[in-house]
């Protein structure tokens, strides 16, 4: 694939800190006497060695010659050993085609993150000139839709149900542009299972109908998954870096839902061409992730092995399969007629859309926060966030079955119509 027509102007014009080259040279030849970098020397730092306790009690101890690492720079694209480690989790999860390709050819390729967050801002970055045209599903993460408006591109809606984009709908909207045509989208960003803030899973089937219209006119797929792990049903969609036998699909992976999301680490896999883009664009901004929340990730990585990891997965996936199962109990308790909505199979979020009114905004952002509740007024989630929207986000992560009794409690003694709405979800 020829990559150079998917690059934004300022990243093509990126290219390689000099200095990070030497950094990388010292690292592999280690009897080089070290003069050229701006190493600070790890035995002037003041903290020696750390013990960490787990939630079964056991502990992962840093010593001292792991410390000195821990606290030293690292390689932009993340420390050597974690990225292996994350290169064995993607083939085991997703088994992607690209693996043995040629770098050139879309080699798949990962490099750390600060968050997932930070992996999407650098691949807009990479991608996206002023006035080209992005395809997402709306409603969409509000993150994504805030990052992408001051780049100046035309964010173009799909229509699409619980189940993700519907590829016919995206098919009718590609139809616009003949394949050759420049204009045509350079990439499409979804959210694959429960959508924030819509709780959609693509299917399987949905899925390889996207990749096709991606194949035939030439676009890129995002796929941002941070709730690949809190899927609750048996069956799982495979994703699309799974599908990925051109190289067109960059996908961000995080462990801010599952591990810690104060650690800030995320991963990016994709083509290798446009991951060492991201990672000339970490050179020069970030850096590089913490070295320490990378060592620190890494033990325990090693502690558990990768098994130990997804069995961590499916715990706490099974603990937020019944948070949500308790937001579901209170809203069909209580939300009958008054609203609807569909049951997410991933994720995080309650999509509701109240019936008989035009826009939440008011309810939410005033009537309902006055009676303790906060939730988030559909209009963020759209692409043009002015316009009215009778939908809100409910997170089921946090409050815990209790508060969403109380909740209800407080909304069977009001008895009006609209209070009793938003003080049960
Ligand atoms: N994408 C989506 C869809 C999200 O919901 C979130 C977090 N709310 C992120 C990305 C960012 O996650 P991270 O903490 O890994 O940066």
């Amino acid at each position: 694939m020829d990559y150079s027509r998917f690059l934004s102007k300022i990243s093509a014009a990126r290219q390689t800190n000099p200095a990070r080259l030497t950094n990388e040279l010292a690292k592999r030849i280690s009897s080089l006497i070290m003069l050229a970098g701006g190493l600070p020397n790890a035995d002037y730092f003041p903290i020696k060695t750390a013990s960490i306790t787990l939630d079964d009690g056991t502990t992962i101890e840093i010593g001292e010659e792991l410390m000195k690492i821990a606290l030293q720079y690292n390689s932009a694209e993340g420390i050597q050993e974690l990225v292996s480690w994350l290169e064995d989790l993607q083939m085991k999860i997703h088994d992607p085609p690209t693996a043995k390709y040629a770098p050139e050819n879309g080699q798949m390729k990962i490099c750390v993150t600060v968050g997932s967050q930070d992996g999407l801002h650098k691949i807009f970055d990479m991608l996206i000139n002023p006035g080209d045209n992005v395809l997402m599903d709306e409603p969409n993460y509000v993150a994504t839709l805030t990052g992408l408006r001051p780049l100046g591109c035309n964010i173009i809606s799909i229509p699409s149900d619980e189940h993700g984009i519907i590829p016919n709908a995206l098919k009718d909207i590609l139809s616009r542009w003949r394949p050759e045509n420049s204009k045509i989208p350079k990439c499409l960003y979804t959210v694959p299972n429960g959508g924030n803030p819509s709780g959609s899973s693509l299917t399987a089937e949905r899925k390889k109908k996207i990749y096709q219209l991606a194949k035939e006119y030439n676009f890129l797929i995002i796929e941002d998954d941070p709730y690949y792990f809190l899927q609750y049903e048996k069956t799982i969609a495979p994703s699309f870096l799974s599908l990925d036998v051109d190289g067109r699909v960059i996908r961000c992976d995080t462990f801010s839902k599952v591990i810690s999301s104060g650690f800030r680490i995320g991963f990016v896999t994709g083509p290798s061409p446009l991951i060492d883009k991201i990672i000339q664009h970490t050179q020069v901004s970030t850096m590089q992730n913490s070295t320490f929340t990378q060592v620190l990730l890494l033990q325990l990585f090693k502690k558990w092995g990768q098994k130990g990891f997804l069995d961590h997965t499916d715990r706490v996936a099974t603990l937020y399969r019944k948070q949500r199962d308790s937001m579901l109990a209170a809203a069909d308790k209580w939300l009958k007629g008054l609203a609807e909505w569909y049951t997410p199979k991933a994720g995080l979020f309650l999509w509701i859309k109240v019936k008989g009114i035009s826009d939440t905004q008011e309810m939410i952002t005033i009537k309902a926060l006055e009676k303790g509740v906060v939730l988030l007024p559909g209009r963020a989630f759209m692409i043009d966030s002015s316009k009215p929207s009778p939908c809100i986000r409910a997170s089921f992560s946090f409050a815990s079955p209790d508060q969403m009794d109380q909740a209800s409690t407080v909304c069977s003694i009001s008895g009006h119509k609209e209070e009793r709405f938003y003080l049960n979800v």
